[in-house]
């Protein structure tokens, strides 16, 4: 399995550090608001990379956090006239409702910010008695950046370069322009938290390097998160926990690509979003989820209308071709000889072969997407009426499917279909009309269960029926 490394440039052979486990962590929201189309994207690639992963036998552990304290939130509490925690409290929630919709599984742990604050200061402690940061007389520290001999490794920037670009500001406590805050001292009305250096909050680099080192160790497997947190934010993490830990910090980095819109980077900033919420209503969530797999996550995406409404029908395809497999399943011919259903079988092996290649290759979710539609082509014509499909055959093609959409996350916002008694009965009534050749009946029944949204389709292997 090769995974593009942003530190080196280039793909590389991923080996854990430990074998069968990998630990993993995600620079998670800022929680002040409903999140948007953009802030999807590594959402729901993060989540297929973790799925991957898990169905190649790893043990995952995966970490996303939830930056709970923070200006925005700040800002917005003083705005609702609401404390801060509210606040987090709400959006938490509804992080996890878009979250749900877009059918991402919870990390394995959510830590907040304000649930680590013992370690935070830990860490700001440590970077202080080892000359990596220092307290100015408002109670605020920086860290030390000229100290740190890597800094700059990860975005590629020569020390001068990022010299000349960083704003001077007014605040002269610092000693070096591009010196970042650990710890920002109290302002009158915002939350604070005791602290060596008096009352303060975190600066939110730090909670990130608390966060990793509290649950993942001092060296992890992989860290991710979108390409505009690669510098300053994630060129900061490393400042902070290599120079803390005397450990390198991170194996693998991994930076999804921007969804944009009119090729420009969607963003809150400037105004041109779509919150998850807003696009859910309009296209459902699940179309959503597709459409950010049908690219790579390393490239630019542009987000329009055409590719949601493409991936719902995309979507509307594989989800007859399950229910026409579960159908067959159940009620197709019994064990016989099937060419066809056989031949896509022995081509299982390949496409699970090209699946799993198009995954090995730096996760990419666009052939591996291609691979299965491939395959669900092949099934419909494999269990077409005049191959006489079998259940077997058709449950062995469900379940090679199910394989692939599991690891894709794909096809569970429609359950499968079961008939309530008073449908089933009504259809049994019909064929019941048909056998005595009462054809006003059976058709009367027929509209009856047209009204109640069921349509019927009559097939050799019996009545097939699917809501309208
Ligand atoms: P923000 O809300 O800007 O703090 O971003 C939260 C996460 O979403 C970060 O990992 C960002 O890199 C990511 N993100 C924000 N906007 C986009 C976008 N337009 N495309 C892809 N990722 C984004
Ligand atoms: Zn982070």
């Amino acid at each position: 399995m090769e995974i593009f490394n942003s530190m080196t440039r280039r793909k590389e052979e991923f080996v854990p550090i430990e074998e069968g486990k990998v630990r993993m962590y995600a620079c998670g929201p800022t929680v002040y608001n409903l999140i948007h189309v953009g802030n999807a994207r590594p959402i729901i690639l993060f989540d297929v990379l973790r799925r991957y992963l898990e169905y190649r036998g790893y043990d995952v552990t995966f970490v996303q956090n939830f930056t709970d304290v923070d200006d925005k939130i700040i800002k917005r509490a003083n705005e609702e006239g609401i404390s801060s925690q509210e606040v987090a409290e709400k959006y938490i929630q509804e992080y996890f409702t878009d979250a749900q919709g877009l059918g991402v599984r919870p990390a394995t742990i959510h830590p907040r910010a304000t649930e680590t604050m013992d370690e935070i200061i830990d860490l700001v402690q440590t970077l202080v008695d080892k000359g990596y940061a220092y307290p100015v007389p408002s109670g605020d520290v920086y860290y030390r950046t000229l100290k740190f001999k890597g800094y700059g490794k990860l975005s590629h920037q020569p020390i001068e370069d990022l010299m000349s670009g960083a704003r001077i500001d007014v605040n002269d406590e610092k000693e070096n322009p591009l010196d970042f805050a650990l710890w920002k001292a109290a302002k009158p009305g915002e939350p604070a938290w005791d602290s060596p250096w008096g009352k303060g909050r975190p600066g939110w680099h730090i909670e990130c390097s608390a966060m990793n080192r509290k649950y993942l160790g001092k060296t992890i497997d992989i860290h991710c998160g979108g390409e505009d947190l690669q510098f300053p934010h994630h060129e900061n993490e490393i400042a902070q926990s290599e120079a803390a830990n005397d450990a390198p910090f991170v194996h693998y980095w991994m930076h999804n690509g921007f969804l944009n819109i009119d090729n420009k980077k969607m963003s809150k900033s400037q105004g041109n979003f779509f919150t998850v919420r807003d696009a859910a209503q309009v296209y459902g969530y699940e179309p959503i989820r597709l459409f950010m797999l049908s690219a790579h996550y390393r490239t630019p995406l542009n987000y329009s209308a055409e590719s949601l409404q493409q991936a719902q029908a995309a979507l509307d395809r594989l989800y007859s071709a399950r229910d026409n497999l579960t159908f067959l399943a159940e009620n197709g011919g019994e064990d016989g000889p099937n060419q066809a259903k056989q031949a896509v079988l022995d081509e299982a092996g390949t496409y699970r072969e090209r699946f799993d290649a198009a995954m090995d290759d730096d996760f990419n979710t666009a052939d591996a997407v291609s691979v299965l539609f491939e395959l669900v082509r092949a099934a419909n014509r494999a269990v077409a009426p005049e191959q006489k499909p079998t259940k077997a055959g058709a449950a062995d093609l469900l379940k090679l499917i199910g394989e692939f959409t599991d690891v894709l996350g794909l096809l569970y916002a429609r359950k499968e279909e079961s008939l309530d008694d008073q449908v089933e009965a009504l259809i049994a009534q019909r064929q019941a009309a048909r056998v005595a050749k009462n054809w006003a009946e059976a058709d009367r029944i027929r509209d009856e269960l047209k009204g109640m949204g069921i349509i019927l389709k009559d097939t050799k292997q019996g009545v097939q029926w699917k809501k309208e």
